[in-house]
């Protein structure tokens, strides 16, 4: 009984160094053709972990009211460093999750109003101005595509603490002069264009 443990514990060692020295060059070379060789599963993995094809946050809306890098700031508490696109969509409108991930936030992110995050591995995506109802809750995995929330109304009452406001006094959804999507994908934390993965 000892023998045969012995032995088939050898060969399991064997057959896993096989496979180590045998498949991880093929897998670093990142040449190879998978189209054949792998699941969907994980082909879904790599194509949301591969740039320019991450899902357009918004569909049916397609107007960058605002780019990436530096700006006059729009409205009193907004940045002139402007780390994401902002998407001219109307109140309502969908938002989808441009990679599958987890939630990892939800909630209201001072400047950023009602703001959702997304993450997958060291990718964050953030939507921010977004409605109070989100359609996910914060620990909930999603699917690419699937609808995660509706881009907010300009002005938002309740907030404790909401120190944004517009002309006449009203309290906005963080520092916004009206309805649309800023839409954040940071990798490492750092802010990236999002036009360079969209
Ligand atoms: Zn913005």
């Amino acid at each position: 009984m000892a023998k045969l443990f012995k032995y088939s514990l050898t060969s399991t060692i064997t057959f896993i160094l096989v496979i180590i020295i045998f498949f991880v060059p093929i897998l670093a070379n990142g040449n190879i053709d998978f189209s054949n060789t792998i699941s969907n599963q994980d082909k879904e993995f790599i194509d949301n972990n591969s740039s320019k094809i991450f899902s357009w946050p918004t569909p049916g809306y397609t107007t960058i009211t605002c780019n990436f890098g530096y700006r006059k700031a729009p409205t009193q508490g907004a940045s002139t460093y402007h780390g994401a696109i902002d998407i001219g969509a109307p109140t309502d409108s969908k938002i989808i999750a441009t990679f599958s991930g987890k939630i990892v936030y939800t909630g209201f992110y001072g400047a950023n109003g009602f703001t959702i995050m997304l993450q997958n591995s060291n990718v964050v995506a953030v939507y921010s101005h977004l409605s109070p109802d989100f359609i996910v809750r914060e620990g909930e995995y999603v699917l690419k595509n699937q609808v995660i929330g509706k881009v907010g109304p300009k002005n938002v009452y309740g907030v404790p603490n909401n120190k944004y406001k517009d002309s006449n006094g009203n309290p906005t959804n963080g520092a916004t002069t009206g309805p649309h999507l800023h839409f954040a994908i940071k990798i490492d934390n750092v802010a990236v264009n999002p036009l360079d993965y969209v």
